[in-house]
């Protein structure tokens, strides 16, 4: 959460942050800011609550000149959203100005301690306690120290997650940058450098990057080559990284959300996901990591897989995957709960790891801590390079381009993608699965991307839906077997985007306590295919019926039992059983957008939500 932004060069800097932030944007919009030195030597600081657009209406009528400067969008975590505690944060005596992404744990002390030496605080981030620390430090050492040695012994007091980047008036020529935790990139040009949360405001201006590692702090100076240091002062030689990124995926193209434009783009994501693994003649599926650490895998006594929101959503489907054809038992944690539960793993453990960002702060803990205990360590993230890719043993990215919208959609039907090649690919290795069986799902496993075609055709009908729908007050969706999750993750997409209340439900669950909320005013969305528990959801579409739920149905094409019982029917290409979340997901997500746009909600940023969260 928290964008970051900078530049130093020979172009001015105030187009290139602010056409950064708009990129940023989905990592948090309560308020955003810049801070600038001119050609004067003059650092200013312009920041306002609300969004980019809001901050370049603010700076309409100053001074944003020069050539060097850093810039913030902001997912508030200490302090209320507001312009005072917009970033950039000055020192005390306005000749720093920084920006931070994370949360400073130690900032009551840090701030106690600084208030005892004369520091006065305008804002309630935990954020200012850091330039005013530098500035202390900086200044109490005759001479004053530079900025580097400043920042890096600062830094050694702080507990906690950040990347920021630091101005100093009095050395406007350099930028210092520093990460823990917090994902931070620079972008190496001609004679100029970039500054990023992540490479989307780098991309159109060079496709040269260095990821900085934890504990790592870089010195941008655009003539001189990057310097990057640890805490201890020992020099690191930065690693420099080719983008693989397509700037056409940071564009919304003629859709007028991102949202919609993902989850159009899912048939073609899905093919990307496929290529090189699914043959092509469609008989087998070779996924590099397994390839490569074939025993290990095949040797595990139990698959841990952690993960957080949606990915989590993944994650039971993949349980239901492994556990099926592979024969091995899976738990599937929330990361957050898992990091602090002192959890038994053994070094025969697989642990996998989701994440869209690969920089979900929970997760990449769980991770460090299956790494301790000798478990190894498997990804699944879509961001090439993030801390989670670079922290694990092996994995497999997901490859669906940049997801902007908040909501993630395509990155889940990714997820559950490369959870389906793994379990597949495993089964066939460890002969769990029949040559038939497998043959028959890697085929149908091809026609995945044309089923969704098909559905997408379904927008306006589902449009249309939507508007029936638009006040209901919650929402119930069921589902059994692979589609309990599906049912999960289609509550959630409505709550995240349309603040409708929504409760997913394993179907047969629902007479132990839901059942009691229903009745007219209650929409219940059962996924209701044709599969071994196809009888078991109709006889839970009646129980809702007789108690007055109205029902939007998800059936396979041709079922008319279901369509003669419930009030709307959405109409599913046949599949096979394991491979039904791919397709059932897709509805549901054009559900809560339409539902969200006709309540005039923003589908893009939902309150209060942003997507890379990197803080705990
Ligand atoms: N903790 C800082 C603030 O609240 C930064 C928040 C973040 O990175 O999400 O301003």
């Amino acid at each position: 959460m928290c964008g970051i932004v900078g530049y130093i060069g020979k172009r001015e800097a105030y187009p290139i942050l602010i056409k950064g932030l708009k990129r940023l944007e989905y990592r948090g919009y309560d308020s955003a800011g810049c801070a600038l030195i001119n050609g004067e030597g003059t650092l200013s600081v312009y920041k306002t609550k609300g969004k980019v657009s809001d901050l370049e209406a603010f700076c309409s009528d100053k001074d944003c000149s020069g050539c060097v400067g850093i810039a913030h969008t902001r997912w508030a975590t200490h302090g209320e959203p507001s312009s005072v505690n917009a970033h950039p944060h000055y020192s005390s005596s306005r000749k720093l100005a920084l920006i931070h992404n994370g949360i400073i744990e130690n900032y009551a002390d840090l701030r106690k301690k600084l208030e005892r030496k004369g520091f006065s605080f305008q804002s309630d981030t935990d954020t200012e306690v850091l330039v005013q620390l530098i500035e202390y430090v900086r200044l109490s050492h005759t001479p004053a120290l530079p900025l580097l040695s400043a920042v890096q012994l600062a830094l050694r007091q702080v507990v906690g997650a950040y990347a920021i980047a630091v101005l100093d008036k009095d050395t406007p020529g350099e930028i210092v940058a520093a990460r823990k935790s917090s994902p931070l990139v620079v972008g190496i040009g001609d004679g100029e450098l970039f500054l990023g949360s992540d490479a989307s405001p780098i991309i159109e201006y060079t496709d040269k990057v260095v990821y900085l590692n934890d504990g790592e702090i870089a010195l941008l100076r655009p003539d001189e080559k990057l310097k990057v240091v640890n805490l201890s002062n020992v020099e690191v030689t930065p690693e420099v990284c080719t983008l693989d990124m397509e700037l056409g995926d940071l564009e919304k193209g003629n859709f007028p959300h991102f949202m919609l434009k993902e989850i159009f783009d899912q048939p073609a994501c899905l093919r990307a996901c496929m290529a090189g693994r699914l043959s092509v003649d469609r008989k087998n599926i070779i996924l590099s990591a397994v390839v490569d650490h074939k025993e290990r895998l095949l040797a595990a006594r139990r698959f841990i897989i952690v993960a957080c929101g949606t990915s989590w959503h993944a994650a039971l489907i993949g349980k239901h995957l492994i556990e099926s054809f592979c024969r091995i038992s899976v738990d599937v944690e929330y990361a957050s709960e898992f990091r602090y539960s002192d959890p038994v793993i053994s070094s025969d453990d697989v642990m996998i790891a989701i994440s869209q960002s690969g920089e979900t702060a929970d997760t990449l803990a769980a991770v460090e801590l299956g790494k301790q205990k000798g478990a190894f360590i498997y990804g699944i993230c879509n961001v090439v390079s993030s801390s989670i890719a670079r922290a694990t043993h092996t994995g497999s990215y997901i490859h669906v381009g940049s997801e902007i919208g908040v909501a993630s959609t395509k990155a889940f039907t990714g997820q559950v993608m490369v959870l389906t090649m793994l379990a597949l690919a495993l089964a066939h290795e460890k002969k769990t699965i029949s040559e038939e069986e497998f043959g028959k799902l890697c085929t149908e496993l091809g026609r995945i991307p044309a089923k969704i075609e098909e559905i997408l055709q379904h927008n306006d009908q589902i449009g249309l839906l939507a508007r029936i729908f638009t006040y209901a007050r919650n929402f119930i969706y069921l589902g059994r077997g692979y589609n309990y999750p599906v049912a999960l993750e289609g509550a959630l997409k409505l709550k995240e985007i349309s603040y409708i209340h929504a409760e997913g439900y394993p179907a047969a669950e629902m007479k132990h306590g839901p059942i009691a909320l229903i009745d007219s005013e209650m929409p219940v969305v059962v996924i209701a295919t044709k599969n071994e528990l196809y009888e078991k959801v109709l006889s839970n579409i009646q129980e809702v019926k007789a108690r007055g739920g109205r029902i939007i149905a998800l059936v396979t094409e041709g079922d008319t039992t279901i369509s003669k019982l419930v009030d709307y029917c959405i109409p599913l290409p046949e599949t096979m059983e394991c491979l039904t979340p791919l397709i059932a997901s897709v509805p549901l997500q054009l559900l809560a957008y339409h539902i969200a746009i006709c309540k005039g909600k923003n589908v893009d940023q939902p309150r209060n939500l942003a997507k890379s969260v990197t803080v705990e």
